[in-house]
């Protein structure tokens, strides 16, 4: 495929989006832009790869902001698709559920059959399809591709995917699915370029930034991962509280008071590094701080990592390498120090020159599980499955 691609990535409070100039299998980033602060006080930024500045602006807050924003995304985009037509425009969508293992053409059929998963990620899924549902309506003609954060999961281990509750509702779709699969994608992809060897073997990736999970994976594939049905499970996150005993929230409805609403907001808003330490959920600023109740949000985080990470190595038998990406894996050697010191145990030892230089090996030579930084491409993904599709009109519909 010649052209280029447009990726979204649409959030309850921002939009992202990159343009690639795709000629083959060559795809070339070369824009990015962001708008931030929907819901309070708007602002876009658009810089070229190069790192040039194109845009960076405060926005009025209006009640057709949305549609405008996609507006403006191609007012941006069009002196650069001049020469590159843009072909296509794919989105990440938070949940596929049980029908899709890979990115598909959106029509109306599935939209409405997205629109059913809303339940199973309630603050992701309405925004990610907000954002479809406007690109439809302003640009009929251009194909729109969904990618999948639930996709790379599909094929997980049946045991990992199933919960002990009765029949009659696992067998309506209630099951672990896990997200961050684009995430996840790209680092499969990156550990066979690395080595067909290192891909064949157990892994353990910790996609660690405001949202985090793990994922076990061998030979290119998922065998487990840490969150469920919802992106609320798994490990404790920035505002998010990850697993938590079932029935804490009964108690919470019961004794508390809490509506389904509050217990939303609460666990998804509310909990994790933030309501622990009562400060922030950004771990920049908790690292920072003297005060005790950061340091201790920052243990709990320490603490659910590895408890996981383990949990992830029993889910294969054995582990014999461990991944750190995102925000915090990719760029934090204090937090990375804090949980391999913990599964020293397991025999990973860090090489602590390399780990302070966030070198792509962070393992010393005698650990027994290799540790490496992989910095995660969820974009690139998205642009390359969106080729995929409209390349070879290529579906992931297990029904069809
Ligand atoms: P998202 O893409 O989900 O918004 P990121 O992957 O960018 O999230 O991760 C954001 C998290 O990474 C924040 O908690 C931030 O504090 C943390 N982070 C980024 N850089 C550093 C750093 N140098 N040290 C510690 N934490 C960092």
């Amino acid at each position: 495929m010649n052209g280029s691609i447009l990726a979204l990535n649409a959030g309850s409070s921002s939009l992202k989006f990159r343009l690639y100039e795709v000629h083959g299998e060559q795809f070339s980033l070369i824009l990015r832009g962001q708008f931030d602060g929907l819901n309070s006080n708007p602002h876009l930024a658009v810089k070229e790869a190069s790192g040039k500045e194109i845009a960076d602006l405060d926005l009025v807050l209006e009640d057709n902001m949305r549609e405008d924003m996609l507006e403006r995304i191609f007012e941006i985009i069009k002196p650069y698709t001049v020469n590159n037509p843009l072909r296509a425009v794919g989105h990440r969508i938070l949940h596929g559920g049980a029908r899709f293992s890979a990115p598909v053409l959106l029509d109306d059929a599935i939209v409405d059959y997205l629109e059913t998963l809303v339940p199973m990620g309630p603050l992701h899924q309405p925004a990610n399809l907000a954002s479809v549902k406007l690109f439809r309506k302003i640009r009929p003609e251009l194909p729109q591709i969904a990618c999948f954060d639930t996709a790379f999961h599909v094929n997980i281990d049946p045991r990992a995917a199933r919960y002990p509750i009765p029949r009659q509702y696992s067998d309506k779709g209630y099951r672990r699915y896990g997200f961050h699969g684009l995430s996840y994608t790209y680092i499969a992809g990156r550990l066979r370029e690395i080595s067909e060897y290192l891909s064949r073997k157990r892994s353990v990736v910790a996609h660690l930034g405001s949202g985090s999970s793990l994922c076990a994976m061998r030979n290119g594939k998922a065998v487990d991962t840490t969150m469920g049905m919802t992106p609320l499970g798994g490990l404790m996150m920035g505002t998010r509280s990850g697993t938590i005993d079932p029935g804490l929230v009964l108690a919470l409805i019961e004794t508390e008071g809490l509506s389904p609403a509050d217990l939303k907001h609460m666990l998804y808003y509310d909990s994790g590094l933030v309501g622990v330490s009562g400060i922030s959920p950004d771990l920049r600023v908790l690292l920072a701080s003297d005060d005790p109740r950061a340091a201790q949000a920052v243990e709990l985080f320490v603490f659910s990592a590895t408890r996981e990470i383990a949990a992830m190595a029993a889910s294969m038998e054995g582990m014999d390498s461990l991944v750190f990406s995102a925000g915090i894996g990719e760029n934090s050697a204090l937090m990375r120090t804090m949980i391999c010191d913990r599964l020293a145990w397991m025999g990973v030892t860090l090489d602590e020159e390399a780990n302070a230089k966030n070198a792509a090996i962070i393992s010393a030579p005698e650990s027994r599980i290799e540790v490496r930084i992989i910095p995660t491409d969820e974009e690139v993904i998205l642009a390359k499955q969106t080729a995929l599709v409209i390349g070879e009109g290529a579906h992931g519909d297990a029904a069809a």
